[in-house]
């Protein structure tokens, strides 16, 4: 008889082998009923545990092998235990699931964070042809094509104005048109391509909110500025 009904260790199947025997001996004897009184609950738990702590010749494991009483409450103990053990596994099987779906969530969060910050840093190319906008001082560039930017880090190429001076250039994204309002700015010498003069300075308008700023091109040496409206959206 297997009181227990599932594999054990050597020391269960010990303490299982002893009260099956004293059981049987009880039976042979035709001496069936319990002689002491029941023992409290905690050495019945222990019984349905087969718990080490209890030493084969303890006289209540005597009477727990004759006593219904006694037999039955170890055997629902004993299945309570193992719903217990039942419920613990599924529980840690549960924990695992969830550690490991947190676990994805989290790798996916931060993989698409990282693709994100670095799409924000990758710069846009712009173009801004001034080629044909009117240098004079004092003039209105009315006619000017409209120039629009993205609130991004953007590599801006300035095509300068028909017959602009060569050199360094200070190109600035500023508030107002008297270059006061600084938001952005960048020096860079000037590269000819053909007749033309172009600028590349990289800009970062990422903290820039959308709406109506001036583009300025002032040249190192004769510090003379010129604005261009500009739209950043
Ligand atoms: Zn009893």
């Amino acid at each position: 008889m297997n009181w227990f009904g599932r594999r054990s260790s050597r020391g269960e199947d010990e303490l299982e082998a002893w009260i099956q025997r004293l059981h049987e001996q009880r039976v042979a004897s035709g001496q069936t009923q319990p002689v002491d009184p029941c023992p409290d609950e905690e050495f019945l738990r222990g019984l349905a545990k087969r718990s080490r702590a209890i030493s084969l010749s303890d006289a209540r494991i005597d009477h727990a092998a004759t006593c219904p009483t006694c037999m039955n409450r170890v055997v629902a103990l004993r299945n309570e235990n193992r719903e217990r053990n039942r419920k613990l596994g599924y529980a840690l099987a549960a924990a695992m699931c969830l550690i490991l779906v947190a676990g994805i969530f989290g790798w996916f969060h931060f993989s698409q964070n990282r693709q994100q910050t670095l799409a924000l840093a990758q710069p846009v190319s712009k173009t801004v042809d001034l080629w044909n906008a009117a240098t004079d001082r004092g003039e209105q560039p009315g006619q000017l094509q409209s120039v629009e930017l993205p609130a991004a880090v953007v590599r801006l190429t300035v095509i300068l104005p028909r017959f602009s001076p060569s050199g360094e250039y200070l190109i600035a994204v500023t508030r107002k048109e008297d270059g006061t309002g600084v938001v952005a700015e960048g020096l860079a010498p000037t590269d000819a391509a053909g007749q033309q003069e172009r600028i590349s300075v990289a800009l970062d308008l990422r903290t820039v909110t959308a709406g109506a700023y001036f583009l300025s091109t002032t040249h190192e040496q004769d510090q003379a500025a010129y604005y261009y409206p500009l739209r950043i959206k």
